[in-house]
């Protein structure tokens, strides 16, 4: 990851002291020197990461944090203020701005590069999301995914302190100040509380030094494998001036450190800024999963649509004696259903439908819906007698209950014609492919519903 930073600073001096370091660290660096044309090197170039720093003549670099921050175009980017007076208000405005850190010149370079190397990181797992995430939105599969602006859960903090007091006086500190739920817990519960149920900590705040030293850090390798905590945000608390282990915490994935004693402002607007980025990401990745399913279901039932059918039946046959079982199950006379009863009832049947199909096959066999009123079904490692058997399962679990369409209309019956080819009935010459198999159960429909609908009709010679 080659990191392209931009440096900004009114005194050429200061930049190409950081040019120095930054370069010599490999990464490659741009300048400017004021505000404005900071935010203009910023839209078009989109740096990886933005120093900034807090006094220049045109524009203050609080007033730059607000302005990138404010424009969907640059708010990704990470910014880290440097100034040269230490100012604690400033600070807190600055953090307030949206800024990731707040570093006071001279910079020392552990510092410096530990941060500059853990927002990278994030960042680029961010702009990977955001990629994804509008790649599917591109693909027209956003209707899922919405919904999840609005369900936002509070957010949930988790304190790991050595002893009681302390995580008291954390609580204290930040309980009135961030929205959410704040728990203190024992070092052992937050590994144990990482379960991946969704209602892991989104924030833990960890103490460097546990009942052992630097037993924080071991907590945070931990959490930071397993799968419930991967994506939880870790604020590590340290010494104050132990800015090597500081490095160390972020080098070992730590999002933010926080130097004890702290402002207790500091450490609620800190914490604030994770939840708020745990949240995002949160969504986006919800996002981006909500749509992928939804380019493989059908919205109306919920079982797989027919691309993914195909592809399925693909990976089946590709393996070993993959021979499946394909049945194609189309609903008589549907036509009527709507016509007599509106679409709404027949949506209502197709739905009742796929609940009654799923029914009757194991949990690894394909049920899909792959057109209006057509469904398929396919059985892999089925014998033939077992598939036989499961077609006129299927046919009489719609046939044989009639179908509730609530209101005033009395229970109608509504039946269904199955057309079956059997495992082994191909040609082991001639490799099968998922269509053919389609299209020889089709054939085999296409036989029950001539022979007076409501059957089974199977594909009996190897020619067809
Ligand atoms: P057959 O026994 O020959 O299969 O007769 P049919 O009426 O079932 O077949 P036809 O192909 O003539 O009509 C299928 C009907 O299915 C027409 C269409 O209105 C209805 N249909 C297709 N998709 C949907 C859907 O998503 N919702 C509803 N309500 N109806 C649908
Ligand atoms: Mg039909
Ligand atoms: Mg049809």
């Amino acid at each position: 990851m080659v990191g392209r930073i931009l440096v900004v600073d009114d005194v050429a001096t200061n930049r190409i002291v950081m040019k120095v370091k930054l370069t010599a660290a490999c990464y490659s660096v741009d300048q400017a020197e004021n505000g404005a044309a900071a935010l203009k090197a910023a839209r078009e170039t989109k740096p990886d990461l933005i120093l900034l720093d807090v006094m220049m003549p045109d524009m203050s670099g609080l007033d730059v944090c607000r302005a990138l921050k404010a424009d969907p175009e640059t708010a990704d980017i990470p910014v880290v203020l440097i100034t040269a007076l230490f100012d604690q208000a400033a600070k807190m405005d600055g953090l307030e701005a949206g800024a990731d850190d707040f570093l006071t010149k001279p910079v020392e370079e552990v510092t410096l590069l530990a941060r500059v190397r853990s927002l990278l990181r994030v960042s680029d797992s961010v702009r990977e999301l955001r990629a994804r995430d509008d790649t599917v939105s591109a693909y027209g599969f956003a209707e899922a995914a919405q919904g999840f602006e609005g369900k936002a859960r509070p957010g949930h903090v988790a304190l790991v302190a050595p002893g009681p007091r302390g995580a008291v006086l954390w609580k204290a500190a930040i309980d009135d100040r961030i929205g959410g739920e704040v728990q203190i817990i024992p070092r052992e519960t937050a590994l144990t509380q990482a379960t991946g149920t969704g209602n892991d900590p989104d924030v833990f705040v960890i103490s460097v030094d546990l009942a052992q030293r630097n037993e924080g850090l071991r907590l945070l390798s931990d959490l930071r494998s397993r799968p419930g905590t991967r994506h939880s945000a870790i604020v590590m608390i340290l010494p104050e001036g132990d800015s090597e282990r500081a490095a160390i915490a972020l080098d070992l994935g730590a999002n933010d450190v926080l130097h004890d004693p702290f402002d207790a402002q500091e450490l609620a607007i800190r914490i604030s800024a994770q939840l708020d980025r745990k949240r995002q990401s949160d969504r986006m990745r919800a996002g981006v999963r909500a749509s992928l399913e939804a380019a493989i279901t059908d919205p109306l039932t919920g079982l797989y649509n027919r691309r993914f059918a195909l592809h399925r039946m693909e990976q089946i046959m590709a393996r070993p004696g993959g021979d499946p079982a394909v049945m194609m199950l189309d609903l008589d006379y549907f036509k009527q259903i709507n016509d007599t009863y509106g679409h709404a009832a027949g949506d209502a049947v197709l739905q009742e439908v796929a609940i009654r199909l799923r029914g009757q096959v194991q949990a690894n066999d394909l049920v899909a819906r792959i057109g209006g009123e057509e469904f398929l079904v396919v059985l892999s490692g089925a014998s033939a007698r077992a598939a036989t058997e499961c077609a006129e399962r299927l046919r009489a679990c719609i046939g044989g209950m009639s179908f509730d369409l609530g209101g005033d209309t009395f229970p109608v019956r509504v039946t269904a014609s199955v057309g079956l080819s059997l495992p082994g009935s191909s040609d082991p010459h001639t490799t099968s492919t998922p269509e053919a198999l389609i299209h020889k159960a089709d054939t085999a429909l296409y036989g029950a519903k001539a022979h007076g609908r409501d059957q089974v009709s199977q594909m009996c010679d190897t020619a067809a």
